[in-house]
């Protein structure tokens, strides 16, 4: 169930049985040579939509611009600050929240929003804290990376070893092939350029990455792989929503 496809008297009906919601967060940036901008926020939506399918729950819009400025020297790609993401995401929890949700379950598409969402996180529960009196209602956000999860690590494994490196990854990429098939790039490119040290800001990564992939060989990717990683992320993260909601 997606809320922007439901009426306000559905999503009432929903909030009577459920106080949860899953909300897909990933980012607008460069993916190297063959790997659309979109990347991200495609994955993170494709695998919050099969989680919401499988666990019965409603997902929320998805957070599709995030913390991006080391990609800045790439075109295309658009950037939150942390504190703009942090403003988003608390901004996201209220609304919902004075609607009576108080399960907040964010599904990520990318490694560069982690520190921001758990700094988030914090920031909700601070105002929370804040306020005088008990809070009758406690709020509850937790964040899950889809590329983490036990069942998608196998087979990453299994498909693309050590090529699959750790940005524009054969992974997402693949997932992207299985979601938009009409828009798989087919290009060619050597061996990536060797992760020497942490990059600082956007300047300072396309030195270091000129193609824009760290370590990665995204030409293995396929519709196929995407389709399988898709399955194990789904059957994961409907497992770890269920235990987030057991938790109560
Ligand atoms: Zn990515």
């Amino acid at each position: 169930m997606q809320l922007h496809l439901s009426t306000w008297p559905e999503v009432e009906a929903y909030l009577a049985k459920s106080k949860a919601i899953l909300i897909p967060i990933g980012s607008t940036e460069q993916h190297g040579p063959n790997g659309l901008i979109g990347t991200d926020a495609i994955c993170a939506e494709a695998i919050a939509t099969g989680v919401g399918a499988t666990a019965g729950a409603l997902v929320g819009p998805t957070i599709n611009v995030g913390n991006a400025q080391h990609h800045l020297g790439f075109a295309g790609t658009i950037t939150l600050r942390p504190s703009t993401l942090m403003a988003v995401i608390g901004d996201y929890v209220f609304s919902l929240a004075r609607h009576g949700f108080e399960r907040f379950f964010f599904i990520n598409g990318h490694g560069g929003n982690i520190a921001t969402v758990g700094a988030a996180f914090a920031e909700i529960y601070a105002q929370a804290s804040l306020r005088p009196g008990e809070n009758p209602r406690p709020l509850r956000c937790a964040l899950k990376n889809w590329w983490q999860t036990p069942g998608v690590q196998t087979l990453t494994k299994e498909l693309f070893g050590d090529r699959e490196g750790s940005h524009a990854t054969p992974s997402e990429v693949s997932v992207t092939q299985h979601v938009h098939p009409e828009a798989i790039k087919r290009r060619n490119m050597g061996t990536p350029a060797p992760r020497a040290r942490n990059f600082t800001d956007a300047a300072d990564y396309r030195r270091l990455f000129p193609d824009g992939r760290i370590g990665s060989d995204p030409s293995l990717a396929s519709p196929e792989h995407g389709a399988r990683l898709v399955e194990a992320a789904v059957r994961d993260i409907a497992e770890d929503y269920r235990s987030f909601l057991a938790r109560d």
